[in-house]
């Protein structure tokens, strides 16, 4: 059978060890040898001994658990050629050619480029003696499968990325928490949360927790929002939720303690905000992303045992109720150009961009 290896990189997020698991087991049940390789890239660049292989029994018991239980890791040496080249060198050391990757847009962006590059990086190690010609010869194509995982739900391409809907019950929860406690006192609260680029989780969340007011940074408020915020305000409750990239139409960031000094100067009112943070990305994983990740760590699998020397690297995607395989590349540069939208301040391109498959 392949080799195939499984990595989760960048942040983390919950469901990616649901993923692990399906890839594992899909793996092994088709014949596979399936390989971790702990701590993402940085494990890939820095040796074999990170690379271990996995038995039926190594993924049992994790489906549920937040995180990665395989490491994860941010790997600058992999943005450079002579990183690709160290790691290529483990990977052709381990006869490994089909490549898992978990993780966010950067290490699906990592991935494309080093897919591209390889059959460069077996040339460079050939001439440099690192490698021999028949390891080379064996080794000649990279295969690769892209699965998301982020709470963000930022990246084209996918309806959701593996982490977004648990991600949503955790702050749901706290929302429903702060509501409980708070509503005997008159009060504002302010809830941040995450999201650099991408305001799906404050979107969904203020509607699901019936906030009064919104700050995204897909969609900065008109110049009079102190006016608009406080219009409604001053009730006995009133809940804004804040995306931690929140911007104003110049560009200039609205955050929790601008947002507070409004609520404050202009209803006078006893106002608290909530840095949510890493809890949204701790917890179980909702039943939701326990399945995402079954599904598409299985499809990631069928998608590297069907693959010829012709077929690009891809991202499994959601589309509707469907998981389907689409080019990395173009995903990848997709996500890329809502970026540049977003920092050229072109928000309606940036959602137009986002919103299509
Ligand atoms: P995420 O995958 O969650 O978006 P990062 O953007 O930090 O997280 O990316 C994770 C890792 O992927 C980086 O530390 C780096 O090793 C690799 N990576 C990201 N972008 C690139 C790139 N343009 N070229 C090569 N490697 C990259």
């Amino acid at each position: 059978g392949k080799g195939i290896a499984v990595f989760t990189s960048g942040g983390d997020s919950q469901g990616m060890n649901a993923a692990v698991r399906a890839v594992v087991r899909m793996g092994m049940y088709l014949g596979c040898k399936v390989f971790f390789i702990k701590e993402g890239y940085q494990g890939m660049v820095d040796g074999c001994e990170n690379i271990v292989e996995a038995t039926w029994a190594s993924v049992s018991s994790i489906i549920h658990k937040g995180g990665t239980l395989i490491g994860s890791a941010r790997c600058a040496e992999f943005r450079e050629q002579a990183g690709r080249l160290k790691a290529a060198r483990n990977l052709v050391e381990k006869g490994i050619t089909n490549l898992v990757v978990i993780g966010g847009d950067g290490s699906l962006t990592g991935a494309n480029l080093f897919k591209q590059e390889w059959p460069e990086l077996l040339q460079i190690l050939l001439k440099q003696g690192k490698i021999s010609q028949e390891q080379a010869d064996k080794c000649k194509y990279l295969y690769i499968a892209g699965l998301v995982g982020s709470i963000d739900n930022d990246f084209c391409g996918t309806d959701m990325t593996i982490g977004t809907d648990s991600a949503l019950h955790r702050i749901i929860e706290a929302i429903d928490a702060i509501v409980s406690t708070a509503y005997s006192h008159q009060r504002t609260f302010i809830m941040e949360v995450m999201g650099r680029h991408c305001g799906y989780l404050a979107v969904v969340t203020a509607l699901c927790g019936e906030a009064d007011y919104v700050f995204i940074p897909e969609s900065p408020p008109p110049e009079d929002w102190p006016d608009k915020l406080c219009h409604n305000a001053g009730q006995r409750l009133n809940i804004i939720i804040i995306a931690e990239g929140a911007i104003d139409r110049n560009g200039q960031p609205i955050t929790s303690e601008k947002v507070k000094q409004v609520v404050v100067d202009r209803l006078k009112q006893d106002t608290r905000i909530t840095v949510l943070g890493h809890v949204q990305r701790g917890g179980n994983a909702s039943a939701f992303d326990r399945l995402l990740a079954c599904r598409m760590g299985a499809e990631a699998v069928m998608a590297l045992m069907e693959a010829t020397p012709e077929t690009e690297a891809c991202v499994i995607s959601l589309d509707g109720n469907q998981a389907v395989r689409l080019p990395l590349m173009e995903c990848v540069k997709r996500t890329q150009a809502v970026a540049k939208a977003m920092a050229d301040r072109e928000f309606e391109l940036a959602v137009k961009l986002r919103g299509s498959r």
